[in-house]
């Protein structure tokens, strides 16, 4: 336990809880670590502690505010970096499950089990989609493969038509307690029952197509709705679709990652679309009405006369629309002039005849400079 847990997940609420709930959560947990009802009992007096510091945080509103933007790091100036592991992943969220569950029957003596319910396994995929659908959004199909509970047995692990027993070393506690005798007085140990590995539960007849596990690998299609404006590397994460959870544990979250394919004429920055436009040397010059093509089709736009390379020109509300707001980025068009080749001898004759320096404004005046330069 050397990482901090979360401290929604120590009260085991929501993290949207109202403030009531929040103290409705914390007596019920308070209550079952308080030492006076479990004297002597080192784990229960470590989750006091953490019950009161997470209800100490999240009880302000404050504290709580800042706890949801940066976690452990916003309330407290110990917590170093490298966590890790901290928005779900990895993360073990079987104790407060069991504490939740697991305690409660008999009055507070049950203290916790160790293998209650167990919230599932994140299921992480990466979708490739193209530039437009990125852009204003799309619906995949996606082939995941997922632990989930067995239908057979209804995730019991017991065959149909048979259920599993009450474990009778621990008496479905899933923990066997020992005295011992030392010079402090008598100590209780408690630790996991070995027959039933803390379930509390045995299965005499296994379920076939789980083997008893309660949970099968199944391979599934589903349908997500990749909103508008995603962006390259962005995830999104689709709660309750991971793994199934264990013993009645919450399932996991899926984690669908976003790749976006290049585009051959866009790029993007953003919300903004960048594209680079050859437009002739006579456009340039003379100017034109040149088509330009963006995500909505191709626009003309009017070149004035005597662009130069590497202008650049904005096409309003053009790029891609914002994530889960209003309106979009703009598209920006950089021209680039492009330098006849292979002329015939007419043209050659043409361009000859037009290469005149009256008409270079930069060549007369570097010529200017260059004269200076040696009188
Ligand atoms: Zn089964
Ligand atoms: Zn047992």
């Amino acid at each position: 336990m050397a990482e901090k847990r979360d401290y929604y997940e120590v009260l085991g609420v929501s993290r949207n809880a109202s403030e009531d709930e929040l103290k409705k959560a914390y007596r019920k947990v308070a209550k079952k670590y308080h030492p006076d009802l479990n004297p002597g009992n080192k784990e229960a007096e470590e989750k006091f502690k953490e019950v009161n510091e997470a209800y100490g945080v999240l009880s302000d509103p404050e504290k709580r505010s800042k706890y949801d933007q940066f976690g452990h790091a916003g309330v407290d100036p110990n917590f170093g970096a490298g966590g890790g592991g901290f928005n779900g992943a990895g993360f073990d969220f079987g104790d407060i499950f069991s504490d939740i569950f697991g305690g409660g029957f008999g009055g507070f003596g049950g203290g916790s089990r160790r293998n209650g319910p167990r919230r599932g396994a994140d299921v992480r995929q990466a979708v490739d989609i193209s530039f437009e659908e990125a852009a204003f959004g799309c619906k995949k199909k996606i082939n995941i493969t997922k632990q989930e509970k067995c239908d057979t047995c209804g995730g019991s692990g017991a065959a149909p038509g048979t259920s599993a027993e009450t474990c009778r070393r621990c008496n479905g506690t899933g923990q066997i307690q020992t005295q011992q005798r030392t010079m402090l007085g008598y100590m209780t140990n408690v630790s996991t029952c070995p027959e039933c590995h803390g379930s509390g539960k045995i299965i005499k007849t296994p379920c076939r197509d789980c083997r008893g596990t309660g949970k099968v690998r199944k391979s599934k299609t589903i349908e997500i709705d990749i909103p508008a404006g995603i962006d390259d590397g962005q995830t999104m994460q689709l709660s309750g679709q991971g793994e199934a959870g264990e013993r009645g544990g919450p399932n996991g979250d899926l984690l669908v990652t976003i790749r976006v394919r290049r585009h051959p004429l866009f790029r993007r920055q953003d919300n903004d679309v960048y594209i680079t436009m050859p437009i002739t040397i006579v456009q340039a010059a003379l100017g034109a009405t040149v088509k330009v093509p963006t995500l909505d089709g191709t626009v003309e736009y009017d070149i004035p006369e005597g662009t130069q390379p590497g202008t650049r020109f904005r096409l309003r509300g053009k790029g891609i629309p914002f994530l889960r707001g209003r309106g979009r980025g703009d598209q920006y068009v950089t021209v680039d002039v492009e330098i006849p080749k292979n002329l015939s001898m007419k043209q050659k004759e043409l361009l000859r005849e037009f290469d005149d320096d009256r008409f270079y404004k930069k060549k007369k005046s570097f010529m200017d400079k260059v004269k200076d330069l040696f009188n």
